[in-house]
Formats: C-alpha cells, structure tokens, sequence
C-alpha cells in the first residue's frame, strides 16, 4: 500500500536550497531518490542550452513547477523599469523553454519612492508583459515577501495586498505564491488563504521554517522542523482551499549549503514527511 509516509509526489525543491550544484546535479541528484518536483532558480539557467535543459529534464521525468524568479519592477530610474520589462520577458521566454507553466516575482521595491509608488510601478509592469506571458502559456505568480524586505526587495508584505492586486488586475494569468517564510506571522493569514484559493489565485505553495534566532536576513532560513513555523497547520488551510499543487521547498541556507547536499536532500526528504 502507498502510504502517504513515502508520499514524495508533492515533493518539490527549489534549485537554490542545493546551491552548490549546477542544474544537471540538481536533476540527476533529485530523481535519483525520487523527487520529480523542481523549481529553476535563473542562475543554474545562465550560460546553458534550454533545449538541451529540457531534454534532460524531461529524460529524468521532471516537473517544472516554475522559474524563479522574475520581478524588480520598481525603480525611480525610468531605463531600470524598461530594463525589467526587458528581464521579465526573458523570464517568460526562459520559462517556455524550459516547460515551466510559471514565473514566480520578487516584486521589488525601491527606498527612494513610497511604497505605493513601487506598487502602481509593479502593477504596471505586470500589465506590460502580461500579453506575452499569455501567448507563451506561462502565467504570474506575485509572491509576498516579509516587511523586512519592504525597502528594497519588495512593495508586496502580506497575502492581503497580494490578493487585493491580483483582484484588480483580475486575470487567469496572474495569481499568488504563497511562502510561509514571509507570511507564518499574520494573524489574517488563513482568512487571507481562503480569499486567494476563492478566487482561484494560489498558483504555488512555498514552504521553510524560520529559525530562532535568526542570524542572517537572507540565507538563514530553516529546515522545516527547525524553527517556530506551524508549517502544517499552513499547509492545511493552503489545502482546505483545494489547492492540489507541489510544496515546494525553498531554502537560502549557508549553514546548509556548506553540508553534503545528497546527504541534505535526505533531510528535505525527512522534514517533508515529518514536518511539512
Ligand atoms: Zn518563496
């Protein structure tokens, strides 16, 4: 009997929680123990044959679940906005070829406008290349991101304002990644859940845990089970929504990176089954 105990067919890691490892590493390493799930970081993208990525994906039986991460529209500098419409473009392209039915965003902000600036900026920059993400069959996913990264990283800090965006653009294309790294603290994240699933916009499902304390900003995130993240208790309200896509695991780590990824792939696999 298959129990949900072995269950990795949801299973999906991100190319960035094994850094130390090319994209060929990556999908060999993966599908040797029977995770068929990946998220493609752009970087392991730089310098390769998409043709031949998607052959080798496709020859270990991969599921592109998205391409991270496109974004980082807002600028006070009018050539550095063209500039990302240019970027996110390529994104979708890259996506396409790859067979990625998605980009994720790191919305981006910028510290010498307000915040609502970076947003019109950001809705504006989503419509621009909406048209193309349609003819190519990859659709948005804008993810929200912590309140520490608001100056820099991204106008987009809670599930509400990434569905009241989505609500306005209102577009089959564009939906919501939701990461329990930057949302597990909102006391309105469940009913906020429940909106984005009632309008059919979780596009994907990102999951981590937050360590304490937390020593770097950016690359200390934990393993589930290591931090204070009711990861679970999450995934339960991500699913109650009917929400059937991968849990994708997203991890900057320098403690982890500096340890034998195929040994860390086998406690990915671990906290997945016991944490996740
Ligand atoms: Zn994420």
């Amino acid at each position: 009997m298959a129990s949900q105990l072995t269950d990795f067919s949801k299973l999906c890691v991100h190319t960035l929680t094994t850094k130390p490892w090319d994209l060929r590493q990556c999908v060999e390493n993966y599908s040797a123990v029977g995770i068929h799930g990946i998220t493609i970081w752009r970087n392991v993208l730089e310098n390769q044959n998409l043709k031949e990525a998607k052959t080798l994906l496709d020859d270990c039986g991969m599921n592109v679940v998205s391409v991270a991460r496109g974004g980082f529209f807002p600028s006070v500098e009018k050539e550095k906005r063209q500039a990302a419409i240019s970027d996110n473009l390529f994104c979708i392209e890259q996506a396409a070829t790859v067979g990625a039915p998605l980009i994720v965003l790191v919305c981006g902000a910028d510290g010498r406008q307000p915040l609502e600036k970076s947003r019109e900026q950001l809705k504006e920059g989503i419509l621009k290349i909406l048209p193309q993400a349609k003819a190519a069959g990859v659709k948005i996913a804008i993810e929200p991101l912590h309140p520490m990264y608001a100056a820099d990283r991204s106008a987009i800090n809670t599930l509400a304002q990434a569905n009241k965006m989505t609500e306005e653009i209102n577009d089959d294309f564009v939906g919501i990644a939701a990461d329990v790294y930057h949302l597990w603290w909102d006391n309105t994240l469940e009913a906020e859940i429940k909106r984005c699933g009632a309008n059919n916009k979780l596009f994907a499902f990102h999951v981590c845990d937050w360590n304490v304390p937390t020593i770097d900003f950016l690359n200390d995130r934990g393993l589930m089970g290591d931090g204070c993240i009711p990861v679970k208790q999450i995934r339960g309200w991500v699913e109650d929504t009917g929400f059937s896509g991968h849990n994708e695991v997203e991890i900057f780590s320098d403690k982890y990176w500096a340890t034998d990824q195929k040994a860390y792939l086998e406690k990915i696999k671990n906290a997945y089954l016991n944490f996740t």
